[in-house]
C-alpha cells in the first residue's frame, strides 16, 4: 500500500479539525481584515510545520499566501484560494457539522478542504521523508470568488516558471477531474432615459426601464446553451417611484462559453447594443475575465500521466468532467502551461447552502496530491 495512503489514514481526525477550523474562520472574498486573518493562520500552520511561507501583502483585497518547498529545477505550482462566497455570519447560521462521512459547512468543499489537501501533502512528504527532486510552490490567493483581479499577474508569473499547474479546486460531485471548464465573462449596462411625471408630462419622459426590457430578450436570445454558450442577466435595477418615468436602470450580464470565438463574438454584440428608443443613451462595461480552460495537447498529457499515477500507486481510476464555473486554473491554461483542476475533496454543493466535504476524499485526494507532488 502507498506510504502516502497510511499517512493520510493515520492523519484523517487532524486535517477533519484543520477544516473545521478553517471554516470557522470566515472569509468572505470582500472582507479584508477577515481573509488577512486566515491568511496569518495559515502561514502558522505551514511555517510551524517546517514549511517556507510567505504573507503577500494586499491594498485592495485580502492578504495571499506564497509556500515554497522542496529544491530543484523544476517547478510545480499549486493553485488555492482562501476566500468564500460566504458573508460573515453564515457559520453562526450553518455551523460546520459532520454527519456521517460528510463534513457541511459554508467553504468547506470550495475550497478549504483543498487548502487542508495542500498542508497536509507538504507534511507527508516531510514525515515520510519522500524524496522530491523539484520545487513546489503553493499560491494562495483572496480574491478568486470575485474574479482574481489582484492575484492575476502573480498566478501568471509562477505559471510561466512551472512544468505543470495543480489546482485545487474541488473534484466535480462523484470525484470527476475538471479537464475542463467555460470561459466566463462578466458585463453592466447602464441605461440612461429622461424622467417625467406619468400624470402631467409623460410625453416628455424615455424610460430607461423600457428601452432595458428590450435589451434583456435579445441578450437571452444571444445564448446557444447547445453550444455550451449562456447569457444571463442576474441583477437588474432601475427607477424610483411608479409614477416616475425612469430616468436609469442598470443591468448585469453573465456570460459563458466555450469556444474562445464565441465568446469573442458575443462580447464584441453586447458593446456593440444601440438604442432602441429616441433619447435613450448606453453604456457597457466589462468583458471576459477567464478564458475557457480546454483539453489542449498539452492538458491532456498532464492528465493521462496523472491518471497512470493515481492508478498505479493509489489503484484509483480518474475520469475528467467539464465545468460551467471558471477557476484560476483557465488563466494558466491559456497560457499553455499543462494544467489539471479538480484536484481537490469530492463532495458536492460549491456556493450552495448544502455544500458538504466527503470525507474519506481528504484522505484519497491527500494520498493523490502527495504522489503527484513526488511523481510528475
Ligand atoms: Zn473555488
Amino acid at each position: 500500500m502507498s506510504k502516502a495512503i497510511s499517512y493520510f489514514q493515520q492523519n484523517r481526525e487532524r486535517i477533519v479539525e484543520l477544516l473545521e477550523e478553517l471554516v470557522k474562520l470566515e472569509s468572505p472574498s470582500l472582507n479584508k481584515p477577515s481573509c488577512d486573518k486566515l491568511a496569518i493562520f495559515l502561514w502558522d500552520q505551514f511555517t510551524s510545520s517546517g514549511i517556507k511561507a510567505t504573507i503577500l501583502e494586499q491594498q485592495k483585497v485580502g492578504n495571499f499566501l506564497r509556500v515554497e518547498f522542496g529544491q530543484g529545477e523544476e517547478q510545480i505550482l499549486v493553485l488555492c484560494h482562501l476566500d468564500t462566497v460566504w458573508s460573515l455570519g453564515e457559520v453562526k447560521r450553518r455551523p460546520v457539522r459532520r454527519q456521517g462521512e460528510k463534513l457541511y459547512g459554508p467553504g468547506a468543499y470550495d475550497m478549504k478542504g483543498g487548502i487542508c489537501l495542500a498542508l497536509f501533502s507538504l507534511k507527508a512528504i516531510n514525515e515520510l521523508g519522500l524524496s522530491l527532486d523539484k520545487r513546489v510552490v503553493i499560491i494562495i490567493n483572496s480574491d478568486e470568488e470575485i474574479g482574481s483581479h489582484s492575484s492575476r499577474p502573480l498566478i501568471e508569473a509562477e505559471a510561466k516558471a512551472s512544468k505543470a499547474v495543480l489546482c485545487l479546486e474541488p473534484s466535480l460531485p462523484g470525484g470527476k477531474l475538471k479537464t475542463s471548464r467555460k470561459g466566463v465573462g462578466v458585463f453592466t449596462l447602464r441605461i440612461k432615459g429622461r424622467a417625467a411625471h406619468t400624470a402631467g408630462d409623460y410625453d416628455q419622459g424615455v424610460s430607461a426601464i423600457h428601452e432595458l426590457a428590450h435589451h434583456i430578450l435579445r441578450i437571452h436570445k444571444l445564448s446557444n446553451p447547445r453550444r455550451g454558450l449562456t447569457l444571463n442577466v442576474g441583477r437588474v435595477e432601475g427607477g424610483t417611484l411608479s409614477n416616475v418615468v425612469a430616468a436609469a436602470s442598470e443591468a448585469e450580464i453573465d456570460l459563458r462559453f466555450i469556444e474562445p470565438a464565441n465568446g469573442e463574438k458575443i462580447a464584441h454584440q453586447l458593446y456593440n447594443l444601440r438604442p432602441r428608443l429616441p433619447g435613450i443613451s448606453l453604456e457597457i462595461s466589462g468583458g471576459i475575465n477567464r478564458p475557457p480552460l480546454l483539453p489542449t495537447p498539452q492538458n491532456q498529457k498532464l492528465f493521462k500521466r496523472v491518471q497512470e499515477i493515481a492508478l498505479s500507486e493509489l489503484n484509483l481510476r480518474l475520469e475528467g468532467g467539464m465545468s460551467g464555473g471558471g477557476s484560476d486554473a483557465n488563466f494558466t491554461s491559456a497560457l499553455g502551461i499543462p494544467t489539471l483542476d479538480g484536484l481537490g475533496v469530492d463532495g458536492d454543493g460549491a456556493h450552495s447552502v448544502d455544500e458538504f466535504v466527503l470525507l474519506p476524499s481528504l484522505v484519497e485526494r491527500g494520498a493523490l496530491l502527495t504522489e503527484l507532488l513526488v511523481r510528475l
